[in-house]
């Protein structure tokens, strides 16, 4: 998103507001009601005689569906004003007066929050690897990797064009419901569609990353990284860490550790190869762990030990790690995750917990708890909204392809859905894009980015493809394969 404070973008919204006759009775529920069916940021005015209600919370918009609240599962709708959910009210008359509405029918949930990709790979798809590897290493330095991955993103970056790749890989994961991001190639050609999360959000740039070996950093670097975070200047660090199942993957490890690194701010990205008393240490040092469960499946047959890890009080997010190894999307790798937790682990994670590991958990990795993660007044107004298909809401979910998504918000903005929706959202410019045999629209140009921001979305596919890019569709695999590797032996 655009980086001025405190603000996120100008919204270009032009909304047909909803005139209608305003009651008179009073209803107010505060937010620390355990069990509310009304939360807003002011006290609210409703009747019962009325289709909207006179308010002190302005809204320009409301989203009416099931919404996945802190506490649980809420019927009602979800207003937006600029930037930010403003209020959650349970029936239609409390929607104040001159909002917007829409009965999405759908669930409302938290935008997701991927904290691990290489998105300017995301143009690429799936790879199959010739064999399993030990490590990160050998895969990197495989002929059969170099010639299907690293020569198609070398000819587009050799071409100047990882802006181009950057946007798509941004547009793909706003198609399914991800609104902040994580592993952007920092060019300013970002910042125009999801959130980067390692660049300036919410007028902080906290959040640092590493994609080179743990075995890299020196004792200077690390005397580095500790200033910061005893200043508070670096919240989270993400390192790819113990990628691999061998014991030169578990070294790492060590070499952290002796560098003075196990730090409550350091992420380790995979943690495949630790040992449950490596993930017992982590534990004690409130380190934290993002889980992707398909790329390590794919590359090493095996996956992060999470049921170790998470009664080692490590907190868990997941995240897909890129489109060559991994999945299409967040939205994807919950289904990797859930197979996994049902087939393997007994269902020990509940389906609220998959979805924390996907929305509340890795805000709170991030520093952004405040900011993103939940639906509640204050928080930023980044939703994604799917079909519900007669399912329990969370459930939905996790279990939504990428058709089923209906909406996808980011501060306040709707970004990508359903064209009806979009329209009776007053958006106007986006590009229509086919997934999986529905129309949809994604907003692609952004007169705030100043590098490409004019482009369409074909103006990047042919850039793309003129590269010689061997182009993955936005939508994947329809349907998506549940997972593209074998399951791991219990
Ligand atoms: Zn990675």
């Amino acid at each position: 998103m655009s980086t001025h404070c405190p603000g996120l973008r100008p919204l270009s919204l032009v909304l047909s507001l909803v005139a209608a006759a305003c009651g008179t009775s009073t209803a107010s529920i505060g937010i620390d009601d355990p069990s509310p069916d009304t939360v807003g940021t002011a006290e609210l005015t409703s009747s019962t005689n009325s289709t909207c209600a006179p308010s002190t919370v302005r809204a320009t918009y409301a989203l009416g569906g099931s919404i996945l609240a802190p506490w649980g599962v809420m019927q009602g709708y979800v207003l937006v004003k600029d930037e930010s959910i403003v209020g959650l009210v349970a029936t239609r008359d409390a929607v104040p007066c001159g909002a917007a509405i829409i009965d999405t029918d759908g669930v409302i949930a938290p935008g997701l929050i991927d904290l691990h990709n290489h998105v300017a790979y995301n143009f690429l798809g799936p790879w199959t690897a010739p064999r399993p590897y030990g490590n990160r290493n050998q895969w990197q330095n495989d002929p059969a990797y170099a010639a299907a991955v690293k020569a198609p993103y070398n000819a587009v970056k050799n071409a100047g064009h990882l802006c181009q790749a950057q946007k798509y890989g941004e547009l793909r994961a706003l198609m399914s419901g991800t609104t902040t991001i994580q592993g952007s190639i920092g060019y300013a050609c970002q910042n125009g569609w999801v959130r980067n999360v390692e660049s300036y959000v919410f007028c902080q740039d906290k959040i640092r990353q590493n994609v080179l070996p743990v075995t890299g950093l020196t004792a200077a670097d690390a005397t580095k990284l500790i200033q910061q975070f005893d200043a508070g200047t670096t919240k989270a660090y993400l390192i790819h860490l113990a990628e691999g199942v061998d014991d030169a993957s578990r070294a790492e490890f060590d070499h952290l550790k002796s560098l003075g690194l196990l730090r409550k701010e350091v992420v380790g990205i995979h943690s495949t190869a630790l040992t449950p008393a490596q993930l017992t240490e982590m534990g004690q040092a409130q380190m934290k762990i993002v889980w992707s469960p398909q790329s390590n499946l794919a590359l090493y047959g095996a996956t992060t030990n999470v049921p170790a890890a998470l009664a080692a009080g490590v907190k868990v997010a997941l995240a897909p790690d890129w489109t060559v190894s991994g999945t299409n999307s967040l939205l994807a790798e919950l289904k990797v995750a859930d197979r996994i937790n049902r087939q393997q682990w007994g269902g020990l994670l509940t389906d609220a917990q998959l979805l924390e590991m996907a929305t509340t958990v890795p805000a709170e990795i991030a520093g952004l708890s405040e900011k993103i993660g939940r639906i509640l007044p204050g928080h930023a107004a980044d939703l994604v909204v799917v079909k519900r298909n007669g399912k329990e809401p969370r459930r939905a979910l996790i279990e939504a392809e990428q058709t089923d998504v209906l909406l996808t918000v980011v501060g306040g903005q709707a970004m990508y859905g359903d064209v009806t929706m979009l329209g009776t959202l007053g958006v106007s410019g986006f590009d229509g894009v086919n997934v999986c045999g529905q129309d949809r629209g994604v907003l692609v140009r952004d007169a705030t980015v100043a590098n490409g921001g004019a482009e369409t979305l074909a103006d990047v596919v042919t850039t793309l493809t003129n590269d010689g890019a061997p182009l993955w569709p936005l939508s994947g695999t329809c349907p998506a394969p549940v997972m593209q590797a074998p399951a791991p032996t219990p």
